[in-house]
């Protein structure tokens, strides 16, 4: 196990109490783990959160003003570019960094020896839910964002009928000490396993997790059969649709008893499909492309990669492996982060249905993800975030203002990037950069700057896997800074107070 979950768990109870949930809530949180030579292990970057907007309301975010996607994952990722912006501008200014500069003099690395890794309550939504598993174990490897857990995954009665499997699945890691009495798809109550104590004031300590497998190793290709239902396992179903309207329309009509393993999905959700992507997809392209995204690939130019990612809840090491890295087969793809299972981690706040719950049987029952998200980062604040609404908590729905955003939105990142390009010593900036004209330029043409950031993208959503991504409109990329922040004297005024 690379990453210590006691570590997030910890940071997390550190954090304010405002947008965590409230009695009969759960959610999912995530954390960046910073390993250096010269520091003990720290958190840097943390998201808690469930969310996502519908497609329609992301197509009317035309100005970079909300968060589209308050999954835990998304959220830590997210701070984890606001924790590089703020190590760029200590750089910028001399300060201490774990940035430091390129040897060619264009841009900055992270220092030798600096390492990240990610740790999440629960597996990844999408692909890494779907398990197949001889236990019940499998039901409760399902992240389900919308639905209640009535509806979890159902144990799946043998078929004549069932299609037969290409490949029989890996097995999974046997779980530990499954929960007493708890079988799948039982109504809440049923299926949560027994209050062991009274809710703590604050996270406990995760105890130290029993021995996880050793970090495993990618199989040769990653499976895309239907799991074999008809092997009389039970299937973990994931809440997320397939992209692929045939598997999507399969699946449906399956009524959950068949999911396709190794599909692209969009993220759980009642009603409109959502345009964001599932965790699972997104891990496999931060995994193929650089988890520091295009923006930050202009100063940071090599592909920063998850040195391991460690899931807690009843997670397969096979299906988190198939799901983050053995589904990339793109030519310039690395080789697999380490993949491991924390067991035995108690969160708090965690899905009812997963064996680390810690409720009392008086708020069992009715209960229901958090709406609300957390995002922190060392150095910087906690902002809580609505994530139906994409904006911080207290915002008032009616009329927006401009205060209402959370930092990490597109909007403020490039407000931030802004000022950075002007902080940065000019010979540190790549020459396609001008840094005074950037507040013109629209959000999209300034990641299409990022050209070597653009193949890797181009053949990751080529790879057939991926083919059928599902993107945002264009027009919610098409601001400039100017357009949403502000005259471009304001950032340089801002940059000089940086420097
Ligand atoms: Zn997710």
């Amino acid at each position: 196990m690379e990453v210590a979950p006691s570590l997030v768990l910890d940071q997390y109870a550190q954090l304010p109490r405002t947008g965590k949930p409230q009695p009969g809530e759960w959610t999912v949180v995530a954390g960046i783990v910073l390993h250096s030579p010269s520091e003990a292990p720290r958190v840097v970057a943390l998201g808690s959160g469930t969310k996502c907007l519908p497609a329609a309301a992301v197509a009317a975010d035309t100005r970079g003003s909300r968060l589209h996607d308050t999954h835990a994952e998304v959220g830590a990722r997210r701070a984890l570019r606001l924790f590089l912006m703020d190590q760029l501008e200590r750089a910028a200014r001399g300060a201490p960094s774990i940035v430091v500069p390129r040897a060619d003099g264009r841009g900055y690395d992270v220092a030798a020896g600096v390492e990240f890794h990610l740790f999440s309550s629960a597996p990844p939504c999408g692909d890494a839910a779907v398990v197949a598993s001889a236990g019940p174990a499998a039901a409760a490897a399902q992240i389900e964002c919308e639905r209640p857990p009535t509806h979890a995954a159902k144990r799946h009665k043998p078929s004549a009928a069932s299609p037969p499997a290409a490949s029989p699945p890996a097995a999974s890691p046997p779980a530990a000490s499954p929960p007493a009495a708890s079988p799948p798809a039982a109504s809440p109550p049923a299926a949560s396993p027994p209050a062991a104590s009274p809710p703590a004031a604050s996270p406990p300590a995760a105890s130290p997790p029993a021995a996880s497998p050793p970090a495993a190793s990618p199989p040769a290709n990653g499976s895309t059969a239907p799991l074999p239902a008809e092997q009389g396992k039970e299937c973990a179903q994931t809440g997320a649709r397939p992209v692929s309207p045939r598997a999507a329309e399969g699946e449906a009509a399956a009524r959950g008893r068949a999911c396709v393993a190794g599909v692209a999905r969009t993220k759980p959700g009642r009603g409109e499909r959502t345009c964001c992507m599932s965790c699972s997809d997104k891990l496999a392209r931060w995994h193929a492309v650089g988890v520091q995204g295009a923006l930050l690939s202009l100063l940071i130019p090599t592909p920063l990669r998850l040195a391991s990612v460690t899931a807690g809840g009843r997670a397969s090491l096979d299906a988190l492996l198939r799901a983050i890295a053995s589904r990339v087969t793109t030519p310039s793809a690395p080789a697999a982060p380490r993949v491991a299972i924390a067991r035995g981690v108690a969160f708090e706040y965690a899905q009812p249905s997963y064996p680390s719950h810690r409720r009392p049987a008086s708020q069992e029952g009715d209960t229901r993800p958090c709406s609300n998200a957390l995002l922190w980062y060392s150095g910087g604040t906690c902002e809580a975030v609505n994530g139906l609404t994409g904006l911080r908590m207290g915002a008032n729905k009616r009329s927006f203002s401009p205060k209402h955003r959370a930092q990490a939105c597109k909007a403020l990142l490039l407000r931030r990037f802004c000022k950075l390009c002007i902080a940065v010593p000019k010979h540190h900036l790549p020459p396609e950069i001008s840094a005074e004209a950037m507040s013109r330029s629209s959000y999209a043409s300034i990641k299409g700057l990022a050209t070597a950031y653009q193949q890797r993208k181009l053949e990751f959503l080529q790879s057939s896997v991926f083919r059928e991504w599902v993107i945002a409109p264009p027009v919610c990329e098409a601001f400039t800074d100017e357009d949403v922040n502000g005259p471009p004297s304001e950032v340089q005024e801002a940059a000089r107070a940086i420097v």
